[in-house]
């Protein structure tokens, strides 16, 4: 890599190695910042090649940032942190590419380094809580069950959401120590509900693709579920396809163990990604989660309602329970009963409240 770095850079350029991946080309005399642009379009065209190794060809992609001297920083690390956030945009755009940095990428680096300051002891802070979401059966809307979903309230930065923090937790590490805090909490509070209210009660919890590296999570998850009480079978773990695009042996093996103990497996947002038949088959799941944007617009966009429909029949005849999400309206609940789909969750029933408002409305239930 580093050779051919070296061909493409101009004589008087420096090509140098950061670090692991992470290689910086000082282009000195530019006239214009324009000028820049067809340096980085050489250097990426020096990818298009295979490269050979140990007999085997590889091939490798590279995403290229650029920070100009001296209107994005006039001094050595101010510009190297504006090319990181330029590199970084250019790896979200589908890699093999470059960008010049602006400042709103600034603006996205500013706030990620923010929450994550913030996060940083957050969790013995108390900052985190558990909310539930109540699933519900289609046709007689009597609560089966709860999907437990993580709330963070920071003082600094308010209430952040789930889908902003998650991923920086996953970069981080410190998704490890919040979803057991998460697994624990959820396990706990429905074993607290199935033995005051109703003993059938599911809780659902989201895992992410970081934690099956985590040696630990299957025996976390047994000792949680003893010390609660609740039978392995009370317990629904939902991951979604991100999970199973690396083809890691190690997690195919983690989901049979846990479907082998009796915990059920739920594909989540089914629909948005690759929603591969096949993982379907490979893996053992239980559920399937059809995903909020298809059933927002089952009564208005027919191509959505076929789909629907048809995912419903393709879950029902592998034998896996359907769950839609995200119903908020009587005519999404009406079209969903009328194909068969047995399980919903949506505000058109309760957004995710707290295991306190749960327990006021079972408690309520209990007492008609
Ligand atoms: P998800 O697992 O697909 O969770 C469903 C999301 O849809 C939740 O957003 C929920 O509040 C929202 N939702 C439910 N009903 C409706 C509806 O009728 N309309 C609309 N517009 N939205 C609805 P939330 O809580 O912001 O969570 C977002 C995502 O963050 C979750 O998507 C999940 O992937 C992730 N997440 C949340 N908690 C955890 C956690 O404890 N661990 C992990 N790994 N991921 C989590
Ligand atoms: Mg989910
Ligand atoms: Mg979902």
């Amino acid at each position: 890599m580093a050779e051919r770095l070296r061909i493409e850079a101009r004589s008087g350029d420096t090509v140098g190695r950061l670090g692991g991946d992470e290689f910086i080309v000082l282009l000195g005399g530019l006239s214009n910042a324009k000028d820049a642009s067809p340096v980085a379009m050489n250097l990426l065209s020096q990818f298009a090649a295979a490269f050979s190794i140990d007999s085997r060809e590889l091939m490798l992609s590279a995403s290229i940032g650029i920070a100009i001297y001296p209107i994005d920083g006039d001094n050595p690390s101010d510009l190297l942190r504006n090319a990181d956030a330029a590199m970084y945009y250019s790896k979200e755009q589908g890699r093999n590419t470059y960008s010049y940095f602006t400042t709103a990428m600034n603006k996205d680096v500013l706030r990620r380094l923010l929450l994550e300051e913030q996060m940083h002891g957050a969790l013995d802070r108390g900052e985190f809580r558990v909310s539930y979401q109540p699933k519900v059966n289609v046709l007689s809307r009597n609560i089966i069950g709860f999907e437990a979903l993580l709330r963070w309230r920071n003082p600094e930065l308010g209430d952040v959401a789930p889908d902003e923090f998650i991923a920086i937790a996953e970069q981080t590490g410190l998704i490890v120590p919040l979803s057991e805090f998460v697994l624990t909490e959820a396990i706990n509070k429905t074993a607290h509900w199935q033995n005051n209210y109703v003993p059938s009660f599911t809780i659902a919890v989201n895992l992410s693709p970081r934690q099956f590296r985590d040696p630990n999570l299957i025996a976390f998850i047994t000792e949680a579920i003893k010390q609660s009480g609740i039978s392995n079978d009370s317990l629904e773990l939902e991951i979604t396809e991100g999970v199973l695009l690396s083809g890691h042996a190690y997690i195919k093996e983690a989901l049979i163990a846990l479907n082998d103990m009796g915990v059920k497996i739920a594909m989540d947002d089914f629909g948005t990604g690759y929603s591969s038949l096949s993982y379907l088959r490979k893996y053992p799941f239980d559920v399937l989660k059809i995903d909020r944007i298809f059933i927002s617009d089952i009564t208005v966009d027919n191509a959505d309602r076929d789909l629907v429909h048809a995912l419903i029949a393709i879950a029902r005849s592998l034998k896996l329970q359907v769950v839609a999400e995200g119903v908020e309206t009587e005519e999404q609940l009406a079209f969903l009963a009328e194909h068969n789909c047995e399980i919903a969750q949506g505000y058109l029933f309760s957004k995710a409240i707290t295991a306190e408002q749960i327990t006021e409305i079972l408690e309520a239930k209990k007492h008609l």
